[in-house]
């Protein structure tokens, strides 16, 4: 695609590529690609499973419980340590390869058979920790309750996570729920220990018409809300709930090639970041699995350039926002804008 912005004429692709992104939603097992999978030792057999199932790509109706069999495939590649102390290591280098300067990458912890917890989170954050000597791009951890899990699993999922928060706390920063969002449901007690242990909090809410349960989320104030689809009215959301939120204007992550390709919204331009984007409400541009979806973060700037008519200034201006709505801390974010306004001085102005 070399769409040409209709304000400036540029290459938009390459103008994406090149420009110092942001990422706040990108789930590690989700974020590896057929590459990456084949390295860490999949089998044949797996690995022509994920092609096939890859090919609901193309078919015109897909359903969320097809796009959540893809993620079984990844999850199998990154049973072990070693696998999984690859797969982090590969997906970072992925996102700075293509000039992403800060990423929270999240997780679900997993025990395996060789692999407790614990352990599952140590390998990531080592990871993290091991790439600051190859890469100039910021990490941060944020882990992620499965909504699948029942009540005792999830409370003794998030004693592990905040005794690793206590261990690493420059690098372990919140607490996300996610998983199939028509399994299970969110418990409000679970969070509110988590936001009173100082993580911060990012939900995955309306990915599916749930207004009570969307209601009770946005009650709750999370600092980032993950999708929210069936939010604005316009998307089938309730009024009552649209309300609140105007109320509380609670940053969402938008992923909109995951949210086209798992068949909740029909096109880029019926995006709700329209919307967003429009009422001047807060939001970032982020990837959710680059590796199921089969897209890239400057893929999702770009789009958002071209379907929603952004100017290179105005992108610029969106990705400062989002730098506030990051979980690194003032300092962090100081230097984050510090390279925005580096290169929008070496490069925008002209441009602008
Ligand atoms: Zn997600």
């Amino acid at each position: 695609m070399n769409g040409t912005n209709s304000v400036v004429k540029i290459n938009t692709k390459e103008f994406c590529q090149k420009f110092p992104k942001i990422e706040l939603h990108a789930h590690l097992n989700g974020s590896l690609n057929e590459d990456i999978l084949r390295q860490l030792g999949c089998s044949d057999t797996s690995i022509e499973k994920y092609q096939k199932l890859t090919n609901i790509l193309n078919k015109t109706t897909r359903t969320l419980e097809e796009c959540f069999d893809l993620f079984k495939v990844a999850h199998n590649a990154t049973k072990t340590q070693e696998n999984l102390y690859l797969a982090a290591q590969s997906v970072i280098r992925d996102f700075d390869k293509e000039n992403t300067i800060y990423l929270e990458l999240r997780t679900t912890p997993r025990s395996e058979e060789d692999m407790s917890k614990e352990e599952y989170i140590e390998t990531v954050v080592r990871a993290i920790k091991d790439c600051k000597n190859v890469c100039s791009i910021l990490v941060k951890l944020i882990l992620s309750i499965d909504r699948s899990q029942d009540a005792q699993t999830a409370r003794e999922s998030l004693d592990v996570i905040l005794k690793m928060k206590e261990k690493h706390p420059e690098i372990i920063k919140g607490l996300d729920l996610s998983g199939n969002p028509s399994v299970g449901n969110f418990d409000v007690n679970l969070f509110e220990k988590a936001r009173r242990s100082g993580l911060k909090i990012s939900i995955h809410c309306a990915e599916v018409k749930n207004d009570e349960e969307v209601k009770k989320i946005l009650e709750f104030v999370p600092d980032r809300l993950g999708h929210c689809v069936f939010l604005h009215p316009k998307h089938n959301g309730s009024a009552e709930n649209w309300n609140i939120y105007l109320e509380k204007k609670i940053p969402i992550e938008c992923c909109l090639t995951s949210n086209i390709t798992c068949g909740i919204i029909e096109k880029y331009e019926a995006h709700h970041i329209g919307e967003l984007i429009e009422s001047k409400l807060p939001f970032s541009i982020c990837t959710d699995d680059k590796g199921v979806f089969r897209t890239t973060l400057s893929n999702e700037y770009e789009q958002v350039m071209k379907h929603f008519d952004v100017s290179p200034k105005r992108l610029y201006q969106f990705v400062c926002e989002t730098v506030k709505q990051c979980f690194a801390s003032d300092d962090e974010k100081r230097l984050l804008l510090v390279q925005l306004q580096d290169y929008y001085q070496r490069v925008l102005q002209e441009m602008c």
